[in-house]
């Protein structure tokens, strides 16, 4: 029988919760924490691609439920889109100890999650945000040689290969959190979405 697609989404959530072998095993034990696999529509047209769980959703396991998140709602519900029309997950399913960047080795062992969950769901519509998860999908998704700093990609998009058609680069909604000069610019570059809507 042909697996559909939320049975190859549990698998994959099934393989991370056991992975043992995982930079972030160990923490994520210690801590208590869930993994934060994705939440959002099986089918959707349109993927968000965040940097890594913070610690709302390493306790809860929800993705971009957290102050990033109530900003990623505004900004969806600006634009008209509804959150449970997407997908949205990480690049990282684990929570970095403090926040802070991915290393080399974290992205090197949860991107294949990352990119079979892509190959699952088949988006015509890539939304990176940040510069993490922009540099891995450009690189994925034939753009390697347009990748620049997040400063000059902010809010613009890429025709793709290999995966979706297109892939729009916005800078991280935690920019914004604290910063409303930063908040206003990813308003305006949310409004590129309403072209793919
Ligand atoms: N920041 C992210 O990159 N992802 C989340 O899920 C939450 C905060």
């Amino acid at each position: 029988m042909v697996k559909d697609r939320t049975e190859l989404l549990r698998e994959i959530k099934d393989e991370v919760v056991a992975a043992k072998d995982s930079p972030l095993y160990e923490y994520r034990i210690k801590s208590r924490y869930f993994p934060v696999l994705g939440e959002g529509n099986h089918q959707a047209k349109i993927v968000f691609i965040g940097e890594a769980p913070g610690e709302n959703e390493a306790r809860t396991g929800r993705p971009f439920c957290g102050p990033a998140g109530t900003v990623l709602d505004e900004l969806l519900e600006s634009v008209g889109i509804n959150r449970a029309d997407v997908y949205i997950t990480n690049v990282l399913k684990d929570r970095p100890p403090g926040n802070r960047d991915p290393s080399p080795e974290e992205i090197a062992f949860y991107s294949p999650f990352l990119t079979r969950q892509i190959e699952i769901i088949e988006p015509k519509v890539i939304v990176t945000l940040g510069r993490f998860s922009m540099r891995y999908i450009m690189e994925k998704f034939g753009l390697a040689g347009a990748v620049e700093s997040i400063s000059r990609s902010h809010g613009k998009d890429f025709s793709a290969r290999g995966g979706p058609a297109k892939v729009i680069t916005l800078y991280h909604p935690a920019v914004a959190v604290h910063n409303p000069s930063q908040k206003e610019i990813l308003f305006k570059d949310f409004e590129i979405l309403k072209r793919y809507v």
